[in-house]
């Protein structure tokens, strides 16, 4: 375990935020980042997220590889096709990184929404590469050095709370996107809710280790060079929502009733341009 400073300001003053399964995520008191401290040293984040298991504090491996989700595929093709709209007017073809593709839903979402688009997805999981190339979807296990340069798009779906230190694995996808590249980035806003209790759902601590919302998002991206373009929230608490995180809480035995459309809790996706 290490202690570490904000990974966004570098300050050392914040308040507990949340507890989970024996970690602290703290919120960054000038900032308002929210971060797992102490963390698990930078060996042992690389080695869990290969093989999709976390050590937890009280010694219980936390499973974090969740199967295919095919209903993942049109939520994103909407998304995708509505935040590209105007690239997909323009009619020249896309190149498009997927970085931790998973099962490859994303990629698919892609193909149908920007059919012109060369798009490829990387994962770091090896049984989710090959579920994807099963069903004949663009996924390998590549690092991200081992990638093009020339990139139109880089795309980071639910990965920024994954990684550790930001700012060196933006700069190399920054380096991987051609002038005037997009990185498109997909993150819930935790940092602008009132409290923890406003997030029915488990944390995911410390498979998730950082979380920001907009404000935290503006200042991530100038550090590594990148003018925040577009900005689009979606809620996620709709009635189906609602009763899952009900039966979730039951089964942690912190039963709850959760309504639907009350949560401040929202995605949030991100284009950010490369100038
Ligand atoms: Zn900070």
């Amino acid at each position: 375990m290490e202690h570490i400073q904000c990974p966004n300001c570098a300050s050392d003053r914040t308040v507990e935020w949340a507890r989970e399964g024996g970690f602290i995520a703290v919120k960054c008191t000038p900032c308002g980042l929210i971060y797992v401290n102490p963390r698990p040293s930078a060996a042992e984040i690389t080695e869990a997220n290969k093989v999709g298991v976390h050590r937890t504090q009280n010694g219980k491996a936390l499973n974090v590889s969740a199967r295919r989700n095919a209903a993942k595929i049109g939520y994103y093709q909407r998304v995708i096709g509505e935040l590209f709209a105007t690239e997909h007017t323009a009619g020249h073809p896309l190149k498009w990184l997927d970085v931790g593709a998973g099962y490859g839903e994303v990629v698919e979402a892609i193909q149908s929404a920007l059919p012109a688009t060369d798009v490829e997805g990387i994962e770091p999981m090896r049984p989710k590469v090959e579920i994807a190339q099963a069903r004949g979807v663009r996924v390998s296990d590549r690092s991200i050095a081992q990638t093009d340069s020339d990139y139109d798009v880089i795309s980071l779906i639910n990965v920024y709370s994954h990684i550790p230190d930001f700012r060196e694995f933006g700069e190399l996808l920054v380096s991987k996107l051609k002038s005037g590249g997009i990185l498109f980035l997909e993150t819930g806003n935790l940092p602008d809710l009132t409290s923890r209790a406003d997030f029915p759902d488990t944390l995911y601590l410390p498979d998730h280790l950082v979380f920001a919302a907009p404000r935290q998002m503006e200042s991530i991206a100038k550090s590594i060079g990148l003018a925040m373009e577009t900005t689009k929230a979606e809620r996620i608490d709709n009635p189906l929502w609602a009763v899952k995180q009900t039966v979730k809480s039951a089964l942690r035995g912190k039963p709850r009733i959760v309504l639907p459309y009350t949560s401040e809790f929202r995605t949030v996706f991100y284009k950010l341009r490369k100038p």
